[in-house]
């Protein structure tokens, strides 16, 4: 059966189950999941999975013509194989209503063989998010993932074999990474051609191994400023290989941002924006630079245009590169003018009208 090619940039629904987490063979060193003891908590059922899908959809705003139910869990394929048939003739039963929809699911590259593949086979499957959080072998090993970046190609090669949309994960600020082994392996991601990524900056959250790391001094997260520089470079590379980056930094949840539960790390409940602000600001100097290279002839007003979509982050947070214009290069106004005539992710000197 053909697989759904379509890109991630096409408009979906994406329906959550969320699921506590399972199917994971041990502990990686950067979760706080409970390690998995082989007793598996009883799955949702039918009317469960409605409920929470049905719930979903009510608090859409319009109707969507297509939709992916997603199952969060820790790693899919990992879960005995009666768990994995429960839950994908469930969800499969709840997208009768809705054609050309499917189901995606994340997983660990080395539960992707070709018999796993085959025992899902008559399932809307569409989507597979692998995390393969770094192609550096030593830094899998540091961080537990008892994986290799061999298994992260190998899998992405027969997941496309098999004609699924593939997405993958990776991580900044792992133990013995270095922002230049996050390029590269940013470059062997790319390699692998998936339809979209996810970045995640490493968090140190309570009760995972590495927060033990953190409080007897053998990992130091990098700062705030110093992911989004990261990360930012990382958005460029995928964005020039045109590779869709869905996700930078943990989606925030009543949980994660409950008091105690991150110990420390670059973590922002808008982390995305600001490496979007960051981008902006620097491509917005370039181009000030470049049409006023001694900073004289400016006067004191700078009229920036750019698509609509990209308005918030030419400004920043609070209008943060705005205020950092007029400091850099010493104007008064900024004016930031929408332009549905430009491409997204550019900027041109707007003309300032009197
Ligand atoms: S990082 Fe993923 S694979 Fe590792 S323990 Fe957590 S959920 Fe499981």
């Amino acid at each position: 059966m053909p697989r759904s090619s379509k890109s991630a940039n096409r408009r979906i629904l994406i329906v959550p189950i969320f699921l506590p987490q399972r199917g994971c063979p041990h502990q990686c060193i950067f979760c706080n999941q409970i390690t998995i003891t082989g007793v598996y908590p009883k799955l949702p059922l039918r009317e469960e999975l409605r409920s929470q899908a049905e719930q979903f959809l009510t608090y859409q705003k319009c109707r969507p013509n297509r939709i992916q139910i997603a199952i969060f869990g820790g790693n899919f394929l990992g879960l005995p194989h009666d768990d994995i048939l429960t839950l994908l003739t469930e969800a499969t039963h709840l997208l009768k209503a809705w054609p050309d929809s499917g189901i995606r699911f994340s997983t660990r590259p080395d539960t992707i063989t070709t018999e796993q593949l085959e025992f899902i086979r008559e399932f809307p499957v569409q989507t597979v998010e692998i995390g393969a959080q770094s192609m550096n072998d030593f830094v899998l090993a540091r961080s537990k993932r008892g994986h290799t970046a061999k298994d992260t190609a190998r899998a992405v090669a027969l997941l496309k074999q098999h004609s699924y949309e593939v997405g993958i994960q990776m991580m900044t600020g792992l133990p013995a990474d270095t922002p230049a082994g996050a390029l590269e392996t940013g470059r062997r991601i790319v390699a692998l051609a998936p339809a979209f990524v996810r970045i995640y900056p490493v968090l140190v959250l309570k009760n995972s191994p590495l927060a033990k790391q953190f409080q007897n001094g053998q990992y130091t997260p990098p700062s705030l400023e110093e992911s989004v520089t990261l990360v930012k470079q990382l958005w460029q590379l995928f964005n020039q290989n045109k590779i869709t980056v869905i996700r930078m930094g943990l989606q925030v949840s009543a949980t994660l941002i409950r008091k105690g539960e991150i110990l420390a790390g670059p973590f922002h409940p808008a982390f995305g924006h600001l490496v979007y602000e960051a981008f902006f600001f620097d491509k917005a100097a370039t181009v000030i630079k470049a049409a006023f290279p001694d900073l004289q002839s400016m006067g004191d007003t700078i009229a920036l245009s750019v698509h609509p979509r990209d308005v918030s982050k030419l400004r920043g947070l609070n209008n943060r590169n705005i205020r950092r214009f007029k400091k850099r290069f010493k104007v008064t106004h900024v004016k930031v003018l929408p332009d549905s005539g430009l491409s997204q992710n550019s900027v041109v000197l707007g003309s300032i009208k009197s």
